[in-house]
């Protein structure tokens, strides 16, 4: 079947929805999800959405830019933090007349909270910038968005999955989808096409990110020859709930929540004596893997490493019911503990892609690091690399990039469509989506893909993990190797056309792996340490030789890197110190 839309926005997330509710005022819009729109992982982000509103304590998008590009480790480009910090505002309030359930303060306004690496002037205290709507900030983004897409008429094609996208040079003329309820491939023919297909948390086996966070979209035009950006930065949360990974928000800090190890010390102390549990994210997990090498872990038997205490106790159960009454409703349903009684077991958890599809601050598709850029390709959201979050992304900077810069993605597409045609398709249109699938169903009696999943989450967790070196790298490199082999043998056990969920299991597996290849291949590269990149073998940031931004390229099958200028107009890299 062959549909013809202006515009396509792959995802329904935040920054699909942002961008579709944009590109929709003026184009013909469709949304495709692989998912139904609102379950998508932007409805599961818990602590807020930082702008300086300024409600309960002075705050300017100054120091918001500054501490974005300090939290980064100076690999942010500036200009892009610029506009996220000074658009945050904004957009914040586009979203509360939106209709957004924000919290309030007694008298009126969003209240906000404090946030990891959020400081006032410049990094001299904490100070309180994150949105919030009670610890659902995501899901309530997500039933905003939704809603106003459908008052816009967008088109939404839920369940369908992209498996192909149709370049011809540097030009998009469309994409190529499967309709999960009946197997039938579907052609979009389109002048601008957005991914916005989110993170991909699922190459690691702790990890707080959803089952669909397998990365189709970056991993697809990774394959069709366009470079992805600073893979190697990959952030661990330092709060997953132990031995599952699902994420208790910075929020919990945020409220006052304190890290403990097994003798009850505040080990914060040692690492970042002034912004202690609310140091960026990098630290607090190297913090936590430091404490746990040194024997001052808590012992368990439910997880490759040991875990600290996140302890929530002295909040109050009237603070946590009422600020986070989700973080209390999993520990209590996933660890039976009540977070007003008895202190949380917690570990790093993989958590964000800071890397990704390259962009400039309106959402093109770079096709080099020298300025030249796809005609009709878009990125935005997680799969992107802007970049406004550099080697370590700030807690709640997450959800304004995806408003911010799906918005400004939206409005660039609306605005090429009208001067531009659909693309002379060939006769016969691409049979590649089909040729894959007919290429799984053709191997018999193959590898378990189950095995090779666990297996690469196995060493993608060990091996390119919080901490990284050279021997680990190059062993999960060549691991990560053969099992790409053994997946080009692995067999699609059920050839059915309708529902075949095992069919888009393989599919996502083929994504991981390649990107999981690229990622441990520029870990590999980057002899430094920087942002969530900790080296054990390197252990210093080198701005001599590595402030740059990675390219990574696949060509014949296998990785080779380059390198793309980082933008610095105002703050030039300095020790961090919090
Ligand atoms: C548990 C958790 C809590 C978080 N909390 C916060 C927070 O408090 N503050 C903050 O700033 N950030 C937070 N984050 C990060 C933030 O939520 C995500 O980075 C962000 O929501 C990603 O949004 P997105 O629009 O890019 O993609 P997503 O919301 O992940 O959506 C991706 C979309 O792409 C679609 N898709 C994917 N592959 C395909 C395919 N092959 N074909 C068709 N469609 C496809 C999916 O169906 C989905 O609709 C959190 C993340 C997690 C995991």
């Amino acid at each position: 079947m062959i549909h013809e839309y202006e515009a396509v926005i792959i995802g329904s997330g935040g920054a699909g929805l942002y961008a579709a509710l944009e590109a929709s005022k003026k184009a013909k819009t469709a949304v495709l999800s692989k998912l139904y729109p609102i379950r998508s992982h932007t409805g599961a982000a818990q602590g807020g959405i930082s702008a300086a509103l300024g409600n309960v304590e002075e705050d300017k998008p100054e120091w918001h830019a500054f501490d974005t590009v300090k939290g980064g480790d100076y690999l942010v480009d500036q200009n892009a933090a610029n506009i996220l910090a000074e658009t945050s505002v904004q957009a914040v309030y586009d979203l509360e007349n939106r209709g957004l359930p924000f919290n309030r303060t007694p008298e009126g306004l969003i209240d906000q909270r404090r946030f990891g690496g959020h400081t006032r002037n410049f990094g001299q205290a904490p100070v309180r910038r994150a949105c919030y709507a009670a610890d659902r900030t995501g899901h309530m983004i997500l039933q905003t968005l939704y809603q106003q897409c459908i008052k816009n008429n967008v088109s939404f094609f839920d369940e369908f999955h992209i498996v192909d996208v149709i370049l011809d040079q540097k030009k998009c003329g469309g994409i190529i989808a499967l309709e999960l309820a009946t197997g039938d491939i579907h052609i979009f023919k389109s002048k601008a096409v957005l991914f916005a297909t989110g993170g991909f948390g699922r190459m690691f086996s702790i990890t707080s990110n959803a089952y669909a966070n397998t990365g189709d979209g970056p991993a697809l035009l990774l394959r069709k020859g366009v470079p992805l950006e600073d893979l190697e930065f990959f952030q661990f949360h330092p709060t997953g709930i132990y031995g599952m990974g699902i994420l208790i928000t910075e929020g919990v800090r945020g409220e006052g929540g304190i890290l403990r190890n097994q003798d009850g010390e505040r080990f914060m102390e040692q690492y970042a004596p002034k912004l202690l549990d609310l140091a960026p994210r990098d630290m607090i997990a190297r913090a936590i893997m430091n404490q746990i090498s040194k024997g001052k872990g808590i012992k368990g038997d439910q997880s490759i490493y040991d875990y600290v205490h996140l302890d929530a106790t002295h909040l109050g159960a009237e603070v946590i019911e009422e600020k986070l009454p989700e973080i209390s409703d999993f520990s209590k349903t996933y660890l039976g503990i009540d977070p007003a009684k008895k202190p949380i077991p917690v570990q790093p958890t993989a958590h964000y892609a800071m890397g990704g599809i390259p962009t400039d601050e309106n959402g093109r598709v770079a096709a080099d690091g020298k300025g030249s850029f796809y005609e009709g390709l878009y990125a935005a959201g997680e799969c992107a690399c802007v970049s406004v979050h550099g080697a370590n992304r700030l807690g709640t900077n997450s959800l304004v990039d995806l408003i911010v810069f799906g918005k400004r993605a939206g409005v660039e597409m609306a605005k090429f469509v009208h001067g531009s045609h659909f693309l002379r398709f060939p006769k016969h249109p691409p049979k590649s989506g089909k040729a894959l699938i007919e290429k799984l169903k053709e191997n018999r009696n193959g590898p378990q893909p189950e095995k090779i999943r666990s297996q690469l989450q196995k060493y993608m967790t060990e091996k390119v993990g919080v901490y990284r070196g050279e021997e680990d790298m190059q062993k999960a490199l060549t691991v990560i190797n053969h099992l790409r082999e053994e997946y080009k043998k692995v067999s699609l056990q059920d050839t059915n056309k309708p529902f075949n969920t095992h069919l888009l299991e393989l599919l996502e597996l083929g994504n991981l792996l390649d990107l999981a290849y690229a990622t441990a291949f520029c870990a590999l590269d980057r002899k430094e340490t920087r942002g969530a990149h900790a080296r054990n073998d390197y252990p210093e940031r080198d701005d001599k030789n590595w402030l740059k931004h990675t390219l990574a390229w696949l060509k014949d099958d296998r990785v080779s890197v380059s390198a793309k200028p980082v933008d610095i107009v105002k703050w030039k890299p300095k020790p961090r110190k919090y």
